[in-house]
């Protein structure tokens, strides 16, 4: 039985003063029979790790990382390593988002390396696969996604990917408004987990948790994270208020 896993992406948005009160908030709407059927992570700005940590420590709510450069240490101006990201107590990072995709040119080949680096490190990577607009349009989404987990997953043992979870984003649904309809998701879903069951085995692919992502939002979370294959969302938007977040949570 996979336990859901809703993970709020707070992207660039959020102070540490204004991240404090969010996490506060989340923690005082989750108790422990809701946490005990689903996992709940947040993953604020960097900046905003330490106050995040300090509001849910003890809750079991857990803290994700959005980024990470995949060298342990050294000249890399401006980047932040695995271990500095451990020592704050994350557990989780997402690798591969289509805005890191989109805006800083980020290839299947570097997502590797930080998928390598993270589970090295001891951090979970959430690995971010997806199709673009004209792909979908074009009938390629297959492709796509195919190309992603083959370059994302490359030298990925089976217990590597035993601590990994997987978010399909289509990317024409990221902030956008438009979700994909429970059925796409769920054919895309169901396509994901035979690619891993004929690579992996049938045992890490029944085990691989597969978030949808893609405007989740209160009113369409049930009718996505209902269907079969989707074990939870990975919350853009809809993370950075807390009443939408823990409806999304409790759908
Ligand atoms: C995301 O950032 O991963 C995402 C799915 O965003 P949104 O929910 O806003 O579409």
């Amino acid at each position: 039985m996979r336990k859901p896993i809703i993970a709020g992406n707070w992207k660039m948005h959020q102070t540490p003063a204004q991240a404090k009160a969010l996490a506060q908030e989340i923690r005082a709407g989750l108790n422990q029979t809701v946490l005990s059927e689903r996992e709940v992570i947040l993953c604020p700005p960097f900046v905003d790790l330490t106050v995040v940590e300090e509001a849910v420590r003890g809750s079991g709510i857990g803290l994700g990382a959005q980024n990470f450069y995949p060298k342990e240490e050294g000249a890399f101006t401006g980047e932040i390593s695995a271990p500095m990201l451990k020592e704050l107590g994350v557990t989780y990072v997402i690798i591969g988002h289509s805005e890191r995709r989109q805006h800083f040119r980020e290839d299947d080949d570097f997502v590797n390396q930080k998928v390598l680096s993270a589970l090295k490190n001891g951090l979970k990577p959430i690995l971010c696969v997806g199709e673009r607009l004209d792909e979908m349009e074009a009938n390629l989404t297959e492709k796509r996604i195919e190309t992603q987990l083959t370059g994302g997953l490359k030298d990925v043992s089976p217990e590597g990917l035993s601590s990994m979870v997987v978010a399909y984003e289509p990317v024409w649904a990221i902030g956008t408004g438009k979700n994909a309809t429970p059925r796409q998701a769920r054919d895309v879903h169901r396509f994901i987990r035979g690619w891993i069951a004929a690579k992996f085995g049938e045992g890490p692919a029944d085990r691989l948790r597969i978030q949808y992502g893609g405007s989740v939002k209160a009113e369409n979370a049930a009718s996505l994270l209902t269907q079969p294959d989707i074990d939870g969302a990975l919350v853009g938007g809809a993370s950075l208020s807390a009443d939408s977040f823990l409806a999304i949570v409790k759908y």
